[in-house]
């Protein structure tokens, strides 16, 4: 569905955040993109959704391609439309919105006729949200912020749906209901998702396959089981030991 091909990725012509990295992503199921701090996970993302210009950040070479369509030329909204949708690191939220706003702005791209239905698929998703349809976003806990950013990417309709670190900050309970839907829509839902975390062994249970970063480098891949059962990789890799 998703491949990405010896892409380099630079900041300010200098920091090379991403180099010569492949990797592919196949329908159905939860990839996992895991790595150190720094080690180009969200850089990779950013390449992919196509948002990296306003932080001088640049492909430098490489191929990103989305069932056939090359994405290294596109505006970001035209590849929301292509069906990728990237729920960011930190969340990025409007917090002097509402719920329901901020869920409505990520429909942007979507048939207005639609939007209805599909709000009322991410309350039946998330239904502690629906009670609070009406709250600003910015009072919201931590987890109730993050099931906003994920529905308000999913409003687009997407196919591949794309998560920077969903459990970053999150108490324990909430992070465990939100992976129980991102398991959801995988599951009974058919989308596609390529899951950045740096909580490597809730994102290795959670998947089918992954793949390790390391200083911008692809260094490992394999099924999730493998990686799991593998001891060096669980210690130098992903902090497991
Ligand atoms: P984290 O989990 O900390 O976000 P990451 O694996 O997602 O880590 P990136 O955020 O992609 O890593 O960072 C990769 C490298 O690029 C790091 O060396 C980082 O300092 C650098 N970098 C990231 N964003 C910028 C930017 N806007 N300008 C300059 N350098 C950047």
């Amino acid at each position: 569905m998703l491949e990405v091909e010896n892409l380099q990725v630079v900041y300010n012509n200098a920091i090379e955040a991403v180099r010569n990295a492949s990797l592919n992503v196949t329908a159905g199921g939860i990839t996992a993109l895991l790595g150190a701090n720094g080690a180009g996970k969200t850089t990779l993302l950013k390449a992919i959704s196509g948002v990296l210009y306003p932080e001088d950040g640049k492909i430098r070479d490489g191929v990103i391609r989305f069932e056939g369509c090359d994405l290294t030329k596109l505006a970001p909204d035209d590849i929301v439309r292509l069906g990728i949708a990237h729920v960011p690191e930190g969340r990025k939220l409007f917090i002097e919105l509402t719920v329901e706003e901020n869920l409505v702005v990520g429909g942007h791209t979507t048939n207005r006729a639609d939007i209805a239905r599909r709000l009322e698929e991410i309350y039946q998703l998330f239904p502690q949200l629906k009670n609070r349809r009406t709250v600003l976003s910015g009072y919201l806990s931590g987890g109730e912020q993050q099931m906003v950013a994920i529905g308000r990417a999913l409003m687009a309709n997407p196919r591949l749906l794309m998560l920077d670190e969903p459990s970053l900050g999150i108490a324990p309970l909430m992070a465990e209901a939100i992976y129980a839907a991102v398991r959801r829509l995988s599951g009974e839902g058919g989308l596609t998702v390529l899951l950045v975390e740096q909580n490597a062994s809730l994102a290795l249970d959670a998947s089918r396959n992954a793949f390790v970063l390391e200083n911008g480098r692809v260094v490992l891949d394999g099924t999730s089981e493998e990686l799991k059962r593998n001891e060096d990789v669980c210690e130098f890799y992903l902090g497991l030991g």
